[in-house]
């Protein structure tokens, strides 16, 4: 959440500044802003809402600076406003600066400075940080970068800050604990962000910023230090991301763009791992931790909101293949719960961004415990991939649509490949079965490919038609339930609606009281072992006269009679089924979002990567 850019070289800073925002816009768009070092002075120049907004309002001004920072903010101190947007001047007016996370001792270092006569503009805790800074400054008579340091042995929370001083008119100083970093190196520039992509158009050369490490950037030099003021040598890394993949690339949203590249993306997560042919898996984080997953006391899985849903499709399948006890945990919980870990569990961490705050601490405290981390992320070099033991990528490549789509199935088809080897070399698969799933998977992303292409138009209709609805409800049975609870999570992200995922049979203990001829009711009810069951649960919400709209396998015509409306997904085997199921899901929200007028891409009050508690 939030995004941080930062520019010094010989060009103008504000084009490259906005064009950044603009790419990290998917993590905040509550405020935007920017301080530019114009030589003599710092000009801030900060708006409420889009950075759409900022341009309008800084069009016709000052904006001669090669050196700037700016931010789009996810408000967790004070509400969205002008005065709550960043940058923050500090009280002397001499130093800017932006601010990523959260500082949870804001309130005792604010009545410190407030008694010391300090005033505040704002009601953000990140300006409480920079006067701290700035009254250490002042005392000690010291640089900027000793007065960070000094400062942020105190701080309690999590952050990413980028400073500018008018007393240093080629420099930004940088630090981060807990919230992301990325330095571009550029010729005679350097290029600051809290993903690569701001950057990507001008150099594939970055360095990742560690927790705990305070950077001096200027157009010629990158000074990486400790927070015991010790030199670090910067690791330079080559990214392998081109600029067409974080753009739309002729769709209208990158929501539309992220669910149609699945098929691709699907295959980009299996490419290598999997040969059908040869019936084989290779995936080197599995074999690095073998004989702890083999031997595992407990998988625990560990994940928030869409990635938890993954993580409880995983547990099903991996129960059922491995004969694994699997867990599932909210993150948020579970860092704070007081587990029990031992060092026979083996923890998987899924996480589209790999920053997701609550999972970084969960796993943090599990490794304490002496547990096995497995990292599954899609941004390659997060903190999430470099905490872990072993790990894989998804491979869906950037997504920016706030709502998850690709990240989801990647997550899906690198978790089936997991639970697959793991199987195979606990030898608790028989080898017909195994086959048979590998054969299947191959196949998925043609699969996924002939649903876009055959039921887009069906489900727009079906959008259209129930795109006034007030409350929805998702229900499926078995590996279908965490699809029915993603689909209810997706429809109220994208369209305010009202929607409630729950297990088919269980809407008889409640739920089934909301039912009425207003209510539609969509079944996940693909061809499985449960199918007879679910087919009641469609007769009873009809004897209620609910609307029910179903995810039906080809051919199944008792289904398909039944139900309202209907969306075709091709016949799989039932474990792989939800990687299916879920792509209609998708459309179905993103036509109502649509139909409704709202911005899918950044629905209100969302942001991705959430990099705050
Ligand atoms: N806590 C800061 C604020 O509310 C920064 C939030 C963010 O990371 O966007 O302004």
């Amino acid at each position: 959440m939030c995004g941080i850019v930062g520019y010094v070289g010989s060009n103008l800073a504000y084009p490259i500044l906005i064009d950044g925002l603009k790419k990290l816009e998917y993590r905040g768009y509550d405020s935007a802003g920017v301080a530019l070092h114009t030589g003599k002075a710092l000009e801030v120049y900060k708006k409420e809402g889009k950075v759409a907004a900022l341009e309008d309002y800084v069009y016709g001004k000052n904006i001669q600076a090669t050196v700037g920072i700016g931010h789009t903010r996810w408000a967790t101190h004070g509400v969205p406003s002008d005065r709550n947007a960043h940058p923050h001047y500090s009280n002397s007016g001499n130093i800017a600066m932006i601010h990523n996370g959260i500082i949870e001792n804001y309130a005792q270092l604010k009545s410190e400075l407030v008694q010391k006569g300090y005033t505040f503009a704002s009601d953000t805790d990140s300006e409480v940080l920079l006067n701290f800074i700035e009254d250490i400054k002042i005392n000690n008579d010291c640089s900027l970068e000793e007065a960070v340091r000094i400062a942020l042995k105190r701080v309690v929370g999590a952050y990413v800050i980028l400073l500018i001083d008018q007393d240093l008119p080629d420099t930004i100083i940088a630090a981060r604990k807990g919230s992301p970093l990325v330095i571009g190196i550029g010729n005679n520039a350097h290029y600051l962000g809290s993903d690569a992509s701001p950057m990507l158009a001008y150099t594939k050369e970055v360095v990742y910023i560690n927790d705990y490490e305070l950077a001096i950037v200027r157009p010629d030099e990158l000074i990486l230090k400790n927070l015991g003021n010790e030199r670090i040598t910067p690791f330079v890394q080559k990214l392998d991301i081109e600029l067409a993949a974080i753009e739309k690339g002729g769709y209208d949203h990158f929501m539309l763009k992220e669910i149609f590249e699945q098929p691709q993306t699907i295959f980009d997560s299996l490419r290598g791992r999997l040969d059908a042919e040869h019936q084989h898996i290779t995936l080197s984080g599995v074999d690095k931790i073998k004989e702890k997953l083999i031997h595992a006391n407990r998988v625990i899985i560990v994940a928030c909101g869409t990635s938890w849903h993954a993580g409880l499709l995983a547990e099903y399948v991996i129960e059922e293949l491995c004969r694994i006890n699997v867990e599932v945990e909210y993150a948020s919980e579970f860092r704070y719960r007081n587990p029990i870990i031992t060092d026979k569990d083996v923890i998987i961490a899924v996480s589209q961004s790999g920053e997701t705050a609550d999972t970084l601490v969960a796993i943090e405290n599990a490794k304490k415990q002496g547990a096995t981390i497995f990292g599954l992320v899609n941004v390659v070099g997060s903190s999430i991939a470099r905490m872990s033991d072993a790990g894989a990528y998804t491979h869906a490549g950037p997504e920016i649509g706030v709502a998850s789509t690709k990240a989801f199935t990647a997550q899906l088809a690198v978790l089936y490949l997991i639970a697959l080897k793991v199987a195979y070399e606990k030898q608790t698969i028989d080898k017909t079965l195994f086959n048979k799933l590998l054969g299947d998977l191959a196949k998925v992303p043609q699969y996924v490919q002939d649903i876009l292409e055959e039921q887009d138009a069906a489900i727009k209709e079906i959008a259209n038609k129930y795109a006034d609805a007030r409350d929805f409800l998702y229900l499926g049975r078995g590996f279908n339930f965490p699809i029915a609870l993603e689909g209810a999570l997706k429809l109220k992200e994208i369209s305010y609606i009202h929607a409630e995922g729950y297990p088919a049979a269980e809407m008889k203990h409640g739920p089934i009281a909301l039912v009425d001829e207003n209510l539609p009711v969509v079944f996940v009810a693909t061809k499985d072992s449960y199918h007879e069951k679910i087919v009641s649960n469609i007769q009873e919400i009809k004897a209620r006269k609910g609307q029910v709209i179903a995810v039906v396998s080809q051919g199944d015509n008792v289904v398909a009679g039944l139900a309202d409306d209907v969306m075709v997904v091709p016949q799989i085997h039932e474990i792989l089924a939800p990687i299916l199921s879920v792509v209609p899901l998708q459309l179905l929200s993103y036509y109502i979002g649509i139909n409704r007028g709202l911005d899918v891409d950044k629905p209100r009050n969302l942001a991705k990567s959430v990099t705050v508690e």
